[in-house]
Parts: structure tokens; C-alpha cells; sequence
């Protein structure tokens, strides 16, 4: 019987406890709310990061760590492993935790990337917009998830707005990408370097917070050996284990890295019903040493996420194949607080379902992007 800990209790830390269950797992989750919502179906010990003694006594709880929240500081996580094996390893966490470290990598391993540029004060963020030209995107470097810690510039007018809206934090300053499309691959390594990935997934964001996923991506043969090759270079070249994802702009036919996620990911969320084995279970299993599952899709599948409050989730669950996870956390503007995966044999069932759950949600709009989507398939 094996104990697995995790490093935040949000969502993710829950839905990896979920999936561990069947396993016969156990699980100690790390977080330092007292309501984190994984302590619902776990374990949870109240700690902060910086909080040693603590960590070493969930240190000498578990059989091995990982993440549900990227922004441990490193040097916890590299304390951690003088204690425990810790997957994924704290260098690929480091290195997805600086969008910097990350972009170079991407380039250094053949993946381009927008044209950005580093901005470590005002004057560097007015030349590098120069060179760039406008609209751009300022970006923190750390500790920037769900478009938080960005700035749009729309002109060299809103180069001081820019710098103060971040609090002068060394940052990039990145070309605004007028993209077809966003996709994501779901993939998992394991300890022995087995590697798979799912189908590829599209998807749309609201106010830089991913909004519906569409999975397998449509009209995506061509690109999705490319996208496979350019995430398993990531992750050997990391040495990584457990299952990540990486992030993708699609511009003129052609992949652009956006950004990767150490741990599993929300527009993975639908592999829970969509795939023989889940990000989740996968996640597990790698970083158990246990031979990785099926990740192949099962059939067609949307992701749709609700931001702030939760829904009547009455019409999901009267729809057939549709499902609704609720995380369990208290309604906040911003926060993720539940999903839905709607599942169907083929495109056309699938409009039918999302139309229906769109009207009798007010939810026409969120719908709106994958009915085009599948309306071409
Ligand atoms: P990020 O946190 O960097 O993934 O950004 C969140 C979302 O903002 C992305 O998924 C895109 O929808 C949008 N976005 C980020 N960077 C760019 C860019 N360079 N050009 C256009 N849209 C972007």
C-alpha cells in the first residue's frame, strides 16, 4: 500500500485522490488552507511552504511527492527530495516556473515560440515593444497562471500602465499571436521513461482563464506527431515524470509553444470519462514506476468549466453522457469550482448534447466556439 503525498489540496490534488482510490492509494495532501478542497477525500496537513519541520513530517508519511499547484518554491521542492523521491524533479518545475527558462527550452529543443523579449525594467519594456511592435503581451516571469500576472499593450502609450499593472517584476514582453487556434497535449512519463500522450486537445479561454476543451482536437493528423515529438523532447530532455501539459498556438498551419504545466491539467479534465486511463491515474502510475494506461480517446469529448459559481446541474446530469464534477469549493470570482464532460459518439451527437446543455444553462455563448468547431468535422 503505497502513500502518495501532494503539494496543494486545490482541485487537482482531489480528482488525483479520486482516481488513486481504485488503486488502493493512499494519499497526504499539503496545503495551507484549512478548507482546501482536496481534504474533502484525503488527508490534508496544514503547512506552509516554508514550513520545514512540518514537511518533514509529511516527508516521512509518504512513499513519494508531487504537485497539484506549480509554484512551490523550488528550493522546498529540492529540500523535499534529500527525504523523498519527488516527481516531477525540482529542475523541470523550476524551469516551467520562469515562462524565460521555459521559452529557451522550448527554442533549444525545435519548438518555436512567439518573438519575445526580456524585460527586467521600464526601459527594457519600452525598447523591447520597439522591436516587437504593438499589440504585445507583458507576462511575469513567475508565478502567472489563468492570465493573471499579464498586461495586453495596445500601443507604446500603455508602456507605463504596463509596468505598473505588474509591479515592475522581471518579466517578458511577448508578441501578441493572432492565432487559429489553441491546442494542448496531455502528456505522461514515467519513471522508466515509457512515454504517451492523448489525443490532442482544443481549446478556448475567456479573460485568460480556459473556458471549453474539445477532445480529439478536429482536423489535427498532421499536427498532432509534431506536437507528440515536441513534448517528448520536453520531457526527456527534463528527465521528467508524471504527467504534464504543453501548451500550443496554432498560426499559419504551424505550432508555436505558449507554455507547459508540470502536473496534470485542466484541458485534460475530460480524459476522466474520455480515456481508458486518465491524466490522473496516469499521473500516478508514473510516478509509482507502474506501467503507464491506455490514453487513447473513447470517443468524442467537451470540457466545460465553471468560473465563479456553480450551475443548476440539474440539465448536465438529466443529458446522456454528461457528467459534472463539483470541486467543492466555496463560489469566488476567478476561482474554477466545478467542470462538465459531455461525452458522444460523433460530432453530430455532440452539438445535439451541447446545445441543449448551452440553452438550459444561459451557457450559449461558452458553447458557441466548440459547436463551430464540430459544425466543420
Ligand atoms: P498564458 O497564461 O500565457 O497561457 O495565457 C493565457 C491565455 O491568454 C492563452 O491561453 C491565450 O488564450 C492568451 N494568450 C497568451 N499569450 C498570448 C499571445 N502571445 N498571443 C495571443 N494570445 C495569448
Amino acid at each position: 500500500m503505497s502513500t502518495i503525498g501532494i503539494l496543494g489540496g486545490g482541485q487537482l490534488a482531489r480528482m488525483l485522490a479520486l482516481a488513486g482510490a481504485p488503486l488502493g492509494l493512499r494519499f497526504l495532501v499539503v496545503d495551507s488552507a484549512e478548507d482546501a478542497c482536496a481534504g474533502q477525500v484525503a488527508p490534508l496537513l496544514r503547512a506552509d511552504w516554508r514550513d520545514f519541520d512540518k514537511l518533514a513530517d509529511f516527508a516521512a508519511r509518504v512513499d513519494v511527492a508531487t504537485f497539484d499547484f506549480e509554484n512551490v518554491p523550488a528550493d522546498t521542492a529540492q529540500w523535499l527530495t534529500e527525504h523523498v523521491p519527488v516527481f516531477p524533479n525540482p529542475r523541470a518545475l523550476a524551469i516551467s516556473q520562469d515562462r524565460l527558462a521555459e521559452k529557451t527550452l522550448f527554442r533549444e529543443i525545435g519548438l518555436d515560440t512567439p518573438e519575445f523579449a526580456t524585460v527586467d525594467g521600464r526601459d527594457d519594456l519600452a525598447r523591447a515593444l520597439e522591436r516587437i511592435g504593438a499589440p504585445a503581451i507583458l507576462k511575469t516571469r513567475r508565478l502567472g497562471y489563468d492570465g493573471k500576472g499579464q498586461f495586453r499593450l495596445k500601443s507604446p502609450a500603455d508602456v507605463d500602465a504596463a509596468w505598473n499593472a505588474l509591479g515592475g517584476a522581471p518579466s517578458i514582453l511577448e508578441a501578441f499571436v493572432p492565432f487559429e487556434r489553441e491546442l494542448s497535449v496531455i502528456a505522461v512519463r514515467s519513471r522508466e521513461g515509457e512515454f504517451r500522450a492523448y489525443p490532442l486537445t482544443q481549446n478556448w479561454h475567456a479573460e485568460g482563464i480556459l473556458s471549453a476543451s474539445l477532445a480529439p482536437a478536429p482536423d489535427s493528423e498532421a499536427l498532432a506527431p509534431i506536437a507528440y515529438a515536441h513534448a517528448r523532447r520536453i520531457a526527456e530532455e527534463l528527465d521528467y515524470v508524471g504527467t504534464f501539459a504543453l501548451e500550443l498556438f496554432v498560426r499559419d498551419g504551424k505550432l508555436l509553444g505558449n507554455e507547459m504545466a508540470p502536473r496534470v491539467h485542466n484541458s485534460g479534465h475530460w480524459t476522466i470519462e474520455g480515456a481508458p486511463a486518465s491524466q490522473f491515474e496516469n499521473h500516478l502510475r508514473a510516478v509509482l514506476g507502474l506501467p503507464l494506461g491506455d490514453t487513447g480517446a473513447l470517443d468524442v469529448h467537451v470540457m466545460l468549466n465553471w468560473v465563479g459559481e456553480l450551475p443548476d446541474a440539474l440539465p448536465i446530469l438529466a443529458e446522456p453522457r454528461a457528467h459534472w464534477h463539483d470541486y467543492g469549493k466555496s463560489a469566488r470570482a476567478g476561482r474554477k469550482v466545478g467542470h462538465a464532460t459531455v461525452c458522444a459518439r460523433s460530432a453530430a451527437e455532440m452539438r445535439e448534447r451541447l446545445t441543449r446543455i448551452g440553452a438550459a444553462l444561459g451557457r450559449e455563448a461558452q458553447v458557441a466556439p466548440v459547436l463551430a468547431a464540430l459544425g466543420r468535422e
